[in-house]
């Protein structure tokens, strides 16, 4: 059985927890520097970036969690997904991990939140796709990986290797069909422990 940290400053790490249960791995909310030691794979959710950021400072998780996401599978969703890149429209990035680029709330005020039908790189059927104050990737690095774009082109799944980044929240829908695939991520990237 895979353990899949989910870290749980802030924002809808329960929603994600759920679902990995659901799918047969073992879900561990991640407070602590010692609780990333022996996970397979960790989940950032959706929430405030910047709360989560300064709440990660605070709690010494900080500098732990960059080695983390360095070479530890890692899935950041919407919030996650900023807190990972290595580009921030107008502010300092956060782990700067993930070579991509990213505005926060690049949705229109009408537009604050939507659901939308998704087609994902590798998967049969779309996906129904909830986007809620949602970033845009504007763009990705050489060795990253586009797993899907809105209609229009703009781009809202990207992956880099073991980083995987989503401007949309799959916790809140009831489609496991990316957390299966973030975990089969994990298994080809298990060490023993
Ligand atoms: N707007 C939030 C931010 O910029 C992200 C929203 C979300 O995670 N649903 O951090």
């Amino acid at each position: 059985m895979l353990n899949i940290g989910v870290l749980a400053l802030q924002g809808d790490f329960a929603e994600h927890a759920a679902v990995l249960r659901q799918i047969g791995a073992r879900p561990i909310e991640v407070r602590k520097p010692e609780q990333l030691a022996d996970l397979h794979g960790l989940i950032i959710p959706g929430g405030e970036s910047t709360t989560i950021s300064t709440v990660a400072r605070a709690s010494g998780l900080y500098e732990p969690l960059r080695e983390f996401v360095t070479h530890k599978p890692t899935w950041g969703t919407c919030a996650g997904a900023i807190l990972l890149a290595k580009r921030i429209t107008g502010q300092a990035a956060h782990l700067g991990v993930m070579d991509i680029a990213v505005t926060r709330n690049a949705f229109g005020r009408q537009v604050d939140s939507f659901s939308t039908d998704l087609l994902i790189e590798g998967f049969d059927e779309p996906l129904r796709a909830v986007f809620i104050r949602a970033p845009i990737i504007e763009s990705v690095g050489a060795g990253v990986r586009v797993l899907a774009r809105l209609p229009d082109g703009r781009i809202v799944a990207a992956q880099q290797g073991h980083l995987l980044a989503t401007a949309f929240h799959p916790e809140l829908t009831p489609d496991k069909r990316l957390h299966t695939y973030f975990l089969e991520m994990c298994h080809q990237q298990r060490v023993v422990l």
